[in-house]
């Protein structure tokens, strides 16, 4: 498969286009005959447990964290590594590219805010993927309006005692660790939220439920019971988790839509090769304008998603602040990856409604990811937010 023209742009260093090249071939070699065909929950556990040791084997989660002192590839997280490797393993494998993201969103809080012996006991862990990792902010009644948040870690002596729910927690019930995000108590709303680091086992941390979904990957709604963690054991000063969960994100939203990217990629390599060897009417299916205009179409909106994708990544590593490009990237990946592969399904006629087939499975991969890291009408605020804003100013610079 071809990875794609975008390597050779400016975006993009020497090095990039090494990691690009090398991970392709490494997981054209190692993941492409992985493809999950029993859902069950069980089955899904066990191949991501597997992929997590893969990857870690493989040497590509140690991008996925920062500080190179705790077996990471660089000090900082290189947005555009990200990018380039979720954009990758999504061309090959969804399961592929959720462990990764993962390991990366579920220890990011640490990466950016963890005490050096936070950092020393659960990031290489992380890198060698021997520990797996999970990131706990939703709950059943903070989804979009994450800052409403309920559950509670309470001060007591040394220790908190966390109190509450959350769902749609992925690697829920197989993870090493979980960041919770939970209310402190020292403002209202966003300002009195903390983070802490739960390790699976904990009494008081219950797997109250499995959740099935339409992309299989372990996902599941925790309840904490008066559950006892060391003080040690918060990220980051009082009040100062949701900060740290929004920095986090601010650097795995792009690669969101590097994922999205690499499903779209993956769609067009699909529907180039099925509608250029496909014979009907005396022709192939790629000899009919209505379908060069689908795969016109596709090409560009590829392109638009790269350009994006790897421009807010660029930027995050040029050390810029990218919530307004990262909302676009995502917003815009993530819808035209959809219809890319929706035009990929109708290209490839009922062959692309089977199940188990590589086009049927890109159809429910892509659908979660204009849902979660903030839907798409969340991307839409925070971008009409930044643009107002910055028109004001603007407008009162000119007097
Ligand atoms: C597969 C999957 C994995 C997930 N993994 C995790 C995880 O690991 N950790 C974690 O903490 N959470 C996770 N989530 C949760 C995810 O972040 C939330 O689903 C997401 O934030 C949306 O919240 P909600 O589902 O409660 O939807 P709601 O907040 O109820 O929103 C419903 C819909 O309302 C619309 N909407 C939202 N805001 C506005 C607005 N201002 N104006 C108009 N319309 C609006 C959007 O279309 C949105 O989809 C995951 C979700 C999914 C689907």
């Amino acid at each position: 498969m071809v990875p794609g023209n975008h390597l050779d742009w400016p975006f993009l260093e020497p090095r990039h286009r090494a990691l690009a090249t090398e991970l392709d071939s490494w997981t054209g070699r190692v993941l492409s005959h992985n493809h999950l065909q029993d859902h069950s929950v069980p089955a899904v556990d066990d191949a991501c447990r597997k992929l997590v040791t893969q990857l870690g084997e493989g040497g590509w989660l140690k991008y996925a964290i920062g500080g190179a002192a705790y077996g990471a590839s660089a000090d900082t997280i290189d947005t555009r590594a990200i990018c380039l490797i979720r954009e990758t393993l999504a061309r090959y494998s969804g399961l592929a590219d959720f462990v990764f993201a993962m390991q990366g969103l579920g220890s990011g809080p640490i990466s950016l805010g963890g005490s050096h012996e936070q950092k020393q006991r659960y990031l290489p862990r992380v890198a060698s993927g021997s520990a797996i990792a999970a990131f706990a902010i939703s709950e059943p009644d903070a989804g979009s309006d994450v800052a409403a948040l309920q559950c509670e870690a309470r001060k007591d002596g040394d220790s908190y005692l966390i109190s509450g729910e959350k769902t749609w927690i992925s690697n829920g019930g197989i993870a090493d660790f979980y960041l919770v995000f939970a209310r402190t108590g020292e403002e209202a709303g966003a300002k009195g939220i903390s983070a802490f680091i739960v390790d699976a086992g904990t009494p008081g941390l219950v797997i109250a439920e499995r959740i099935e979904v339409m992309a299989p990957h372990p996902l599941a709604r925790l309840t904490f019971n008066d559950c006892r963690i060391p003080a040690a054991q918060r990220v980051g000063a009082p009040g100062q988790g949701f900060k740290i969960a929004m920095a986090t994100l601010d650097i795995f939203r792009s690669s969101v839509a590097a994922a999205a990217l690499g499903f779209a990629r993956r769609a067009l390599h699909e529907a180039l090769a099925r509608s250029t060897s496909r014979k009907m009417f005396g022709q192939v299916l790629a000899d009919f304008q209505l379908t060069q205009a689908k795969l016109a179409r596709m090409a560009t909106d590829v392109d638009s998603a790269a350009l994006l994708t790897y421009r807010a990544a660029w930027l995050k590593d040029m050390g810029r602040s990218v919530t307004v490009e990262a909302a676009m990237a995502k917003m815009t990946a993530t819808e035209i990856a959809q219809q890319a592969i929706d035009s990929a399904v109708q290209i490839f006629g009922a062959l692309g409604v089977v199940s188990g087939q590589v086009i049927e499975s890109l159809y429910r991969e892509i659908r979660p990811l204009r849902i979660y890291e903030g839907a798409t009408e969340v991307q839409q605020l925070i971008i009409a937010r930044g643009v107002i804003k910055a028109y004001k100013e603007s407008e009162r610079e000119r007097g």
